[in-house]
């Protein structure tokens, strides 16, 4: 499940390839980039925001160009040594090659893939809001933007990225069971929003570096979550069998013993 961490992640696995480099060739395989030729370009560094990655070029006039590109459920870069075989997926899900003399990146299955300038990387991530894994992460921010919608759920308020930038469905679920919240908590009714984003911010930070995500502590298969993906399993810490319900357009997973529905919380429908 790419989350921040994951694309955290791939932004510092193309920074090793391609960091410096000078490409010697490049192959995109959508219709809107079909045209595009990067051969001669330099890479000047890969960054993330949110779950968004930024890879970001010089074109052979001097002007700074962006890439952009967004992982969603299934989308994942991978770099190659040259004349390494691509293991990794299908030919049919590639969206780009960016080859250069030490290494081959290959894009899979990659959404809004877009080359913008770079001084106009803000009509793509702008509307972001603070980044969990940036230079620039502002817990103060996050909190305020929660607090702008105060009947949202929590729930569906963790996962819209203008609020804060970089949590996904699974930190979502482990994170409202690590704080004894239930997903349909209004905003305004959850004690201490302030350490619920804390803790949200240190369990990304924590997986930054590795690609198995875990909130247990624990990095063994079927071990690694409380309650994602354990619908009927019993809970860690209670027994309860864990829950499972659409809550907006995804799925969650909770405890109903150890995140009680609050007074005043509308109840799942
Ligand atoms: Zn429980």
């Amino acid at each position: 499940m790419p989350e921040g961490d994951t694309v955290w992640n791939t932004a510092r696995v193309l920074h090793r390839a391609l960091a410096g480099a000078r490409l010697t060739g490049s192959d995109f395989r959508v219709p809107e980039l079909a045209t595009t030729d990067l051969t001669g370009w330099t890479v000047r560094e890969s960054a993330s925001r949110g779950k968004h990655l930024l890879l970001r070029l010089t074109a052979p006039d001097d002007a700074p160009w962006t890439l952009h590109s967004h992982l969603r459920m299934d989308g994942a870069w991978r770099a190659y040594a040259p004349g390494e075989r691509w293991s990794e997926r299908p030919a049919h899900l590639i969206r780009v090659v960016l080859r250069s003399p030490g290494a081959v990146a290959v894009g899979y299955h990659l959404h809004e893939l877009a080359l913008v300038p770079t001084a106009e990387e803000d009509t793509l991530v702008g509307h972001l809001g603070p980044d969990l894994l940036g230079p620039d992460w502002d817990p103060a921010e996050a909190v305020d933007r929660l607090w702008a919608h105060p009947e949202q759920t929590i729930g569906e308020a963790l996962l819209d990225q203008r609020n804060l930038a970089g949590v996904g469905n699974l930190y979502k679920c482990e994170v409202l069971f690590l704080r004894g919240v239930s997903p349909w908590t209004p905003v305004r009714a959850v004690p201490d929003l302030p350490g619920l984003v804390d803790l949200a911010q240190r369990l990304l930070a924590a997986n930054r570096g590795r690609w198995t995500q875990s909130s247990t502590g624990s990095l063994h298969r079927g071990q690694t979550s409380y309650v994602y993906g354990r619908r009927a399993q019993p809970c860690r810490r209670c027994g309860a069998a864990i829950a499972k319900r659409e809550l907006g357009e995804r799925v969650t997973y909770w405890c109903p013993v150890c995140q009680p529905e609050r007074p005043g919380t509308p109840p799942p429908s």
